[in-house]
């Protein structure tokens, strides 16, 4: 998915401005979480390639393959590329459709039910990490919550979906209230990307 150019990783574009996903998430939260935070996870991988085993190989390829810091780095700026890309601006009744709404239906029974299982893992995922939607080899659709910078992706799952649950991602917009955050989210998530990740 990201691959490094002349050597460095580089910022993902953003498919919309720092202040469409408002009321979701404000200006001033994209501004810190996108551009600061991710930014040093880039700025930090970058510095730590140079003379590795990892220069030139691409995102996934470290993540599958490091440990220690240049692992942290990389699985951040996977998995917040995976989070900020998944957004659009928000819309009244922003539900699934396609392949993924026929498969969460026949994987949770519901949208409704998906969704309250994704926000209680969220909510109950302890210190930081990430609540995801991923699909198994099986084609069945799993929720996992992943500790700090980890991925699905090293477990043999595809991932698909994700809710950064890093007190970063929220405290700007929400304080201390993470499943009012969470709720926030189905409004701004783009699921014509899910959809092409699910394939
Ligand atoms: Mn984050």
């Amino acid at each position: 998915m990201f691959q490094p150019k002349n050597g460095k990783f580089e910022m993902p574009a953003l498919p919309y401005g720092a202040a469409d996903l408002a009321p979701a998430l404000s200006q001033e939260s994209i501004l810190f979480h996108f551009g600061k935070h991710l930014q040093t996870y880039v700025n930090n991988l970058n510095a730590a390639l140079p003379g590795s085993a990892y220069e030139g190989k691409s995102i996934e390829d470290i993540v599958k393959n490091s440990e220690g810091g240049v692992f942290n780095n990389a699985g951040q700026i996977l998995n917040h590329a995976m989070y900020f890309l998944q957004f659009k601006a928000p819309s009244m009744n922003n539900v699934p459709s396609g392949k993924i709404a026929e498969a969460i239906v026949r994987d949770f029974g519901s949208f409704e039910k998906f969704q309250e299982e994704f926000q209680a893992k969220g909510v109950a995922l302890f210190g930081s990490g990430w609540v995801w939607l991923s699909v198994d080899a099986g084609g069945k659709l799993v929720i996992t919550q992943e500790g700090n910078a980890q991925n699905p992706m090293t477990k043999g799952l595809k991932p698909l979906l994700t809710f950064d649950v890093w007190e970063h991602a929220y405290y700007i917009d929400y304080r201390n209230r993470r499943l009012d955050y969470l709720k926030a989210l189905w409004s701004i998530v783009n699921w014509g990307v899910v959809n092409e990740r699910l394939g």
